[in-house]
Parts: C-alpha cells; structure tokens; sequence
C-alpha cells in the first residue's frame, strides 16, 4: 500500500503527471513486487514511465537496455531535466567519463543506467551489474530479440545470459510489435520466468488516417506541410530519389525541409536528425531508414508519398505520430501506379518465395488504400484486434462517407469483356487493356490482337477510365476477379466471379471521389473537436514555444526536453500567474517549476498585457476508449439485413449482395447493436454449447476485445461468429 502511494507521489513530482495511462499503474505494481513483466503497448502509450518510475522507489539502480545510442542520451537528458538521476554508458564516451559514470554507479548516485546490449554482455560487465546492486532489468525494443520482427538485432539474443546471471531481480521486456508471432517469441528468447503480459489495444484514437488519390506528390506534400505551418512531420518515399526531390521541393517552397536516406553519409544522417529533433527544420523527407531512433513526442503529421511496402510497416511509421496524445495525422497518397511499379520491382527479386511473400503484403498494403471500410478498424483487424464501431470519426473513409452505387450493368460489363478477350486471344491480359476495350480506343495491341471486333468494345462508354480502374480493383477485393500469380499482372474472372456474372446478383461498389482541395490537410477551423485535442490561445502557444527553444538552445536539448506540447496548451489556455498554477498542470513536476517556471510565468504575464484572456470549454475528461457514436445503422447494413429476412442464411445474404461474410456479419452485428434486429434469434448462428463457452470466456476475459476469447476457444470458433454473439450479449445487457 506504501508503494502504491509513493507511486502517485512520485508521479506528479518528477514527471508532473496527476494520473496513470491505462495499465501503467498494474505494470509497476507487477514489477515492484518482483514479477517479470511483458509490457506490449503501441507507441505513445507511455512505456518508458513504467520503468522509470519504479527506479525511483527501489534500492538499488535499474538497468536499461536500449538498442540506440542516440535515443539514450535524449532520455537521460529527459530525465535529468525533471530531476531523475541518470546516465548511460556506450560507446560515445571517453575513458575519463565512462570512469567518472562507473565511480557514480559504485557510489549509488544514480537510479536509471542506460547501456546497449553489447556493453551489457562486455567481460566482466553482469559481475559490475551485481556490485552495483542493480535492482531491476528493463529491455526497451524488446522485439529487437526475434528474428521474426523487423528489427533483429543478434546481440539482443545474449540477454537471456544475463537472465540467469541475475536471479531474483525483476526483467521488464517492453515493445510496441503488434505481431502475434514477435511477441511470443519475446518471453521464451529472454527466459522470463512466468511473465505477467499486459498489453493494450493498438489502436491510436489521436491518430486520423486519410487516403488520397496521388496526383503530383511534390505538391500535395507542400501543401499538408504548408496546412501544419511550424509543426513536425515525416514525409516517407520510397525511393532516396523521391526523398531528395521532396525535400528539395519543399525548401524551394520555404519550407524548412531535410532529406533522409542511406545513401547520405553518418554524419549527414546525424546532423540531420538532430536539426529536427531540436525543431531546425520543420519536416524530415526519409525513406524507412528513418524513425527508430526517434523519440520526438509532437511530430503531428507524417505523409506516404508513394506506397508502404507492406501494413506493418505502414503501421509502426504512422505510429511516429502524436506520441504525446494530441491529435496528429496520417496520409497515404495512393496510385494503382504503385502498386505495378513494385510488383515488377518484386517479380526480378532472386528467391521467388521471397517475391511472393513482398507480393502478398504488398497487394494487401493497396487492397488497404482502395477498400472503402475504416482504415481503423482495418489496420487492427489486421492485428487480430477487434473494432466494431460503426464511425471512428479519425479516418477518411469514416468522415467523408463514400458514395455508393448499383455497377451491377457495369460489374458484368468488365467481367464479360475479360471473358470475351480470354476466348477470343487464348491469353489474358492487363486490366489496362481490358479497359481501353470497353472504352473503344483505337490503339496497336487492340487492332493487332482483333479485339476491336469483340462485342464489349466499346460498351464502356458512359464511364471514365479511373472509374473502371477503381470498380475493377473493388471487384478484385471481393475476389471477383484476380491477378495472376506469376508477376504479369493479368487479370482473369475467378469462379466466383462466373458465378455473380450468371446470376446477375446485385453489385454495390462506392464511387472513386477525389475530394476537394478545400478539404485538405488541417487547420480548419469549423470542424468537431478531435480526439485528444487541447484548445488553446494560440497566439500565445507560439509565444511559449519561442522561449521553449530558446531555454532548450541554451541547455542544448531538444525543445520537448524543457516542456512538451501538451504542457505549453494547458499554459496557453488557463493563463497560470503563479507557481501553485502552474504547478497543477500536466507535464509540471517540481525540478521543472523550478528551472523554468519564472520563464514561463514572465511570459505569459506579458501576453496578458496586451490580449484579452480567452475562454475555453472544459476538457473531456481523459475517457476509456469510447465504444459509441449512435446515427443508426447504415443503409448498406440495413439492406444485408433484409437480404438476410430474405434468404434465410447469413451465408446466402453475403452472397445475394456480393460482399464478402465477414462483411455481411459486420452489417447484422450493426442491425443488432442498434436494436433493428430483436426478432433476430441467436440460435441460428450458434449452438447453445458454443454460446455457453464463449459467455464463459467472456466472462474471465471482458468482451472489449476478441481476440483473447478466440485464443481461449482454442481458435476453433470464428470471429464472425464471436462478433454476433457479443453484439446478442450486449443487447440483453441494455
Ligand atoms: P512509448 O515509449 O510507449 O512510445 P513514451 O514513454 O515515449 O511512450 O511516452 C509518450 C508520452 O506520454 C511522453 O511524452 C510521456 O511523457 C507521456 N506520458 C507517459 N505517461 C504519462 C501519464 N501517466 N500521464 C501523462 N503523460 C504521460
Ligand atoms: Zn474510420
């Protein structure tokens, strides 16, 4: 109980916080009282809290195992700011100083200690650790120890040695790997003795996701970075080239820019992430290399000028955004263009087996930018991770709903000509050629080939190319038709597509729509407030950034170091006057008030000299992830309802509206949910055995999320299933 008090208290001293993040208080809790822990949690979450606040309650010095030297030094530079003592050891130091650090170890002086895992397993180094009386191992980047992650780093792999060397001490594996197969791996690579897991959802709420068709990427780029005057974003291409050229653009437009790659030397890479780090330059151009290292907390955009390679990686670097929790964006300019490009990078690659697997991912990556379902709920479904509502109100697809159309005409249209040109050549082609048929162009390969004398040339007229490019791609979603496996990228109609094409079942497709420029980038103003987001005078936002950059030059840190954004807003918008204020707000602990507080203060008392305080309303209470946003259910859902009155099967409704199962499901679990169904009997979709065991699973793990009872079922009842028989609990539950 003493712990759990001194926990608060050290909280709000050293880091200026009033409350834990969901699952940090029961990480340390776990931690303190000597379990190892698992701790999975996406980026921004606050993991480095969950170790290095219980450093500052234990006996002796906590151990932590970093992979990147450039990001120690910058949380030690952290924690001193807020009072925490603290060093590092690595290779940047010179003998004098790394003796100087050893003597502060052996004298107890610090409480956080910082080493690469090289140093770690260094002779002599566990025997050190030992004489220190190190009280506890945390291992940031956990996943750096599987060969499955993205980011294996051998040396990593050595660290279960030092499991053993140091028996009865505490092991704290940490990362933000959302893949299943890494975080298994994790606790058996460390040796962790019976772990407690925890682990989050991976949904990032103050992250909006936007797709745009890609036009002329250099401007677009421009003008995202224009729309976020002064703030921080990554802009990723997929090329050095394409990285130079945006970069270069973009300091020709006045923006302060700095391009990112492998091909620029150490030294340039350095000075370059430095200079945005310290907020020299306002935009960073980089191809993937860029953004492990990179701890800056308020980088509120990040672009895709050409497409990720696969979901996973689109994921970890949107994750660079809004580590701090205020609402930051992410877009994905998108062209089918990029799609055929890297395929035929990936059909000229050695190992056809690696070929295949880059090929799947990356045709899953564009299947991600052209479905027209919640880029949310897509990107944690791909994590196995359930999301069921109807509007996250953070993603394009969410805000701008598309509009749909009956392309039942044009569906058969496309699949007949396919059929026709298959019959007549002996061969399929591209999906190119099939439409310039439909739309009668007069080209070589059309007269060579005679299919100038098919009876679908031409009958494509009343529709433009990009639009049976887009109906095209949403019938390969639906798995209509498909892409031949072998690289080629022709284009035949599947047996399910036969199927549709005769029984002439209704196809609902959205319509391709570029939205208006207007409607661009951010910083409008008349818009509903986003997850995360702090009004504030914003005049004087920017007075308090000035002098934050000026105290970090001085101190040569990063300007976050001194106070993050968050911080700066609450200043912004309740005009503090004095210490006691000041010291209520968030980010505000004790070393701080004291080192910056007058500065501060100063500045904001000058402000008010000559502006008028402004009025803001109150802020949303910090709510647990919300679960509703009520308009009803939608149209489409409502029609796969009646389609399922109808026929009389889940199974036959799909296939009546020629959408996948999953979606059909999706569309009912809505009906439910919003009490359009209550004639609806779960008996028809499970039996009673399974109901009882899934309420029983239910009941240990809470219906927030599927995934576990999935697991605890053995895996053997499927998601589908899952999701109706928690929208039919929490209806009798209302
Ligand atoms: P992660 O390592 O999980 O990506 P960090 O440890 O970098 O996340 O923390 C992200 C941000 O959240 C940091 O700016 C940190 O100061 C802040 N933070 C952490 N815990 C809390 C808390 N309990 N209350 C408010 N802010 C917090
Ligand atoms: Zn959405």
């Amino acid at each position: 109980m003493k712990v759990a008090l001194s926990l608060s208290e050290g909280l709000k001293r050293y880091f200026g916080y009033d409350g834990f993040r969901p699952l940090q208080r029961e990480i340390m809790e776990a931690s303190l009282a000597g379990r190892d822990t698992v701790v999975i949690l996406p980026t921004g979450a606050g993991k480095s809290l969950c170790f290095q606040l219980p450093a500052l309650l234990r006996d002796g010095p906590t151990l932590v195992v970093s992979p990147l030297i450039a990001l120690m030094k910058d949380q030690v530079d952290a924690l001193t700011a807020a009072g925490v003592a603290a060093t590092f050891l690595n290779s940047s130091l010179d003998g004098a100083e790394t003796r100087r650090r050893r003597e502060g170890l052996a004298k107890g002086t610090y409480r956080l200690l910082y080493a690469a895992p090289e140093r770690v397993m260094a002779e002599g180094f566990a025997e050190d650790l030992v004489r220190w009386g190190v009280a506890a191992v945390a291992v940031d980047e956990a996943h750096c120890i599987s060969q499955w992650g993205h980011d294996f780093r051998p040396e990593y792999r050595q660290l279960s040695a030092l499991r053993e060397r140091l028996r009865g001490v505490p092991f704290m594996a940490l990362t933000a790997t959302a893949t299943e197969r890494v975080r298994a791996d994790i606790a058996a690579q460390l040796h962790l003795a019976s772990p407690q897991v925890f682990q989050a959802s991976f949904n990032r709420p103050n992250l909006s996701y936007h797709v745009r068709p890609k036009k002329k990427p250099a401007r677009q780029v421009f003008e995202i970075a224009r729309a976020f005057a002064g703030e921080s974003g990554i802009v990723y291409a997929g090329s050095r080239r394409m990285a130079e050229t945006l970069a270069a653009t973009l300091a020709v437009e006045g923006i302060r820019a700095l391009p990112y790659h492998a091909g620029l030397t150490a030294e340039l890479r350095t000075a370059h992430q430095e200079a945005f780090l310290r907020d020299e330059v306002q935009v960073i151009c980089a191809t993937v290399a860029f953004g492990m290292g990179i701890n800056k907390p308020d980088v509120r955009y990040i672009v895709h000028a050409d497409l990720p390679k696969n979901i996973e990686g689109y994921y970890q670097e949107t994750g660079r955004a809004g580590r701090d929790g205020l609402p930051s964006e992410c877009v994905l300019l998108y062209s089918p263009g990029d799609l055929v490009k890297n395929l035929r990078f990936f059909a000229d690659a050695e190992d056809p087996e690696v070929a295949r697997v880059a090929e799947r991912q990356m045709r899953q990556m564009a299947d991600f930018a052209e479905a027209d379902v919640c880029r949310r709920a897509a990107l944690l479904n791909h994590f196995g991770e359930a999301w069921t509502e109807d509007n996250c109100g953070g993603c394009d697809v969410c805000l701008q709903p598309r509009e749909r159309w009956e392309a039942t005409v044009e569906a058969q249209k496309l699949m007949s000509c396919l059929v026709r040109i298959q019959r007549h050549s002996g061969f399929a082609t591209g999906i190119q050629h099939v439409i310039e048929v439909l739309a009668g162009a007069n080209t070589e390969r059309i007269r060579r080939w005679g299919h100038d004398q098919l009876s679908t040339y031409g009958i494509g007229k009343d529709l433009d190319r990009a639009q049976w490019s887009h109906l095209a791609r949403q019938l390969q979603v639906r798995g209509l038709i498909a892409t031949s496996e072998d690289g080629r990228g022709t284009v035949s109609v599947t047996a399910e597509g036969l199927r549709a094409l005769k029984q002439r079942n209704p196809i609902v497709v959205t319509r391709l729509s570029v939205p208006p420029e207007a409607q661009q980038g951010s910083g409008g103003s008349a818009r509903p407030r986003r997850a995360g987001e702090i009004p504030c005078d914003e005049g004087l936002f920017e007075q308090l950034r000035l002098l934050r950059k000026s105290l970090a030059d001085t101190r040569s840190v990063p300007p976050y170091v001194i106070f993050g954004d968050i911080t700066l807003r609450h200043i912004a918008r309740t005009y503090p006057a004095d210490d006691a204020a000041l010291l209520t707000l968030p980010g505000v602990g004790r070393k701080k008030l004291e080192d910056h507080g007058a500065d501060f203060l100063r500045v904001v008392a000058e402000w008010r000299q000559t502006h008028p305080a402004m009025e803001f309303e109150p802020l949303d209470e910090p709510a647990p992830p919300k679960m509703v946003s009520d308009q009803g259910p939608r149209p489409t859902a409502l029609a796969t309802l009646e389609a399922y009155r109808t026929h009389g099967s889940l199974a036959a409704a799909a296939q009546a509206r020629a959408i996948a199962l999953s979606t059909a499901t999706q569309h009912l679990v809505d009906c439910i949910r919003h009490g359009r169904a209550d004639d609806l009997d779960p008996a028809a979709f499970y039996s009673e055995e399974q109901a009882k065991r899934m309420a029983d699973a239910a009941g240990i793990h809470g219906w927030e999320r599927l995934a576990p009872i999935h697991e605890a079922l053995g895996g053997n009842v499927p998601y589908e299933t899952l999701h109706l028989c928690r929208a039919f609990a929490l209806r009798t539950k209302a």
